[in-house]
């Protein structure tokens, strides 16, 4: 792409140069010079012969585009990942998870250990414990550019609490090899967008970040500070959608961005913003859904083309069993909130998949919000994060399982694999 970028800014100069030497040639001619050739034919053509090779270039990038999102459609509009955790230091390690080694699965599967039996899995792409944040980011890099292409993209990190959905999404800021997707695939808009300029592209882009807790939407990108973050579930936050089907929520801080720095500065913002109200940072941020929103609006003025994309960049709530948990009260409440709206997403994935007429976005927030993003023509990759030691083996089994419901549902063809449990085992 970037030779091409070049070659294309050649010929622009190229043509400026000819269009300047045909001026002084019509100056001369103008003030009385004859010349010896005719020049003027000869620089008509050349500039005829710079256009054409202009237009084969623009053809070429098209091209491109379409070839680009030929391979992301055969690769599936719905895909799953699943990534495994790195043990931490309170744990024994006794590995329930290994990698088959089989040519087929190798890199796609993941085999499971409970109760002396083996579960396998397989996926689009399984990310051993010892896969670097740039790894999983090289894989779902061509889906994040989909969304400069026009394409209404959503990258979710699904898993228990404590499996790493956080760390894949948003990483350690103060390490820049252990940044998240999140940072990275703005980096990537950015630094694409700004290549793209030379082929006369121009970009708006608009971030906004909202939390939903308990059913409940709290803008943390609001100006009023991260006070309000805390008694935002005041304010009713509505989801609506336009006649265009983009959903809006009405008094959420939306945001021009027009560099990498701004767009970082704002996700520190939303991070501090999700932190403040509990004492534990941790605890807090996995008992909600983050939704990072990134609007692409594109404009080519030598095509006339527009495009108009959505990426949003998802860190779900934490999945947990009420009986894992015995939680009770306000805990209890939270829980459930938690798996009714991830049970609404496993029913929208399904449904979606195996192309239902009905798909029940409406019994969920998220799922409302995300509608415009879900489905039809739009592109979903859901991370699984799983830990690999045995005390988690029952929410691990649990969480590959719902991935294997989204995965196995796909309409495009697979290998296919037949599972006992089929249903999502949320709650
Ligand atoms: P979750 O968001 O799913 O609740 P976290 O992302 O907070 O889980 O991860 C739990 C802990 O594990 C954190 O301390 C995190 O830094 C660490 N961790 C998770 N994944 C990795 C990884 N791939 N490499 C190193 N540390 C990780
Ligand atoms: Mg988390």
């Amino acid at each position: 792409m970037d030779q091409r970028v070049r070659h294309f800014e050649d010929l622009e100069r190229l043509t400026e140069s000819v269009t300047l030497v045909a001026q002084r040639v019509k100056s001369l001619k103008e003030r009385g010079y004859t010349l010896k050739h005719d020049s003027n034919e000869n620089l008509k053509m050349a500039l005829k012969q710079l256009e054409e090779q202009k237009r084969i270039v623009l053809e070429g990038e098209n091209f491109r585009k379409k070839l680009h999102n030929t391979i992301m459609e055969l690769k599936g509009n719905i895909r799953v990942f699943c990534r495994v955790r790195p043990w931490l230091a309170d744990e024994d390690e006794a590995p329930a998870v290994s990698y088959p080694t089989a040519i087929e699965s190798l890199g796609r599967g993941i085999v499971l250990l409970q109760n002396g039996q083996n579960h396998h899995f397989t996926f689009d792409r399984v990310f051993h414990h010892e896969a670097s944040q740039e790894d999983v980011f090289v894989e779902i890099s061509e889906l994040v550019e989909s969304a400069l292409d026009g394409y209404k993209v959503c990258i979710f990190a699904y898993g228990q609490r404590g499996s790493g959905k956080t760390y894949t999404m948003m990483g350690r800021p103060d390490a820049p090899e252990q940044k998240g997707l999140i940072p990275r695939s703005l980096e990537q808009i950015f630094q694409t967008s700004q290549s793209l300029e030379a082929k006369g592209w121009t970009y708006r882009m608009q971030v906004s970040m909202l939390e939903i807790y308990n059913e409940e939407i709290r803008d943390l990108l609001s100006t009023r500070g991260a006070d309000l973050a805390r008694t935002a579930h005041e304010k009713q936050y509505t989801i609506h959608h336009d006649a265009d089907g983009n959903a809006h929520v009405s008094g959420l801080t939306i945001v021009d961005v027009s560099s990498i720095n701004q767009a970082s500065f704002l996700l520190q913002q939303a991070a501090h913003s999700r932190s403040v109200g509990k004492t534990d940072m941790n605890e807090q941020s996995s008992r909600s859904h983050f939704v990072c929103t990134l609007r692409i609006s594109g404009e080519n003025e030598n095509t006339k083309q527009e495009v108009k994309g959505v990426l949003n960049l998802i860190d779900l709530a934490g999945s947990e069993r009420l009986s894992r948990t015995g939680a009770t009260g306000e805990r209890l409440k939270e829980t459930q909130a938690i798996n009714k709206s991830l049970l609404s997403l496993s029913c929208v994935m399904s449904a979606l998949a195996n192309k239902e007429d009905h798909v029940p976005f409406r019994n969920s927030k998220l799922t409302y919000l995300l509608q415009p993003c879900l489905g039809g023509e739009c592109k979903t990759l859901m991370l699984v994060n799983v830990a690999q030691d045995s005390s988690s083996i029952g929410e691990t089994c649990c969480s590959l399982r719902f991935a294997s419901t989204v995965h196995m549902c796909e309409g495009i063809p697979r290998r296919q694999m037949t599972m006992k449990n089929k249903q999502p085992c949320l709650v």
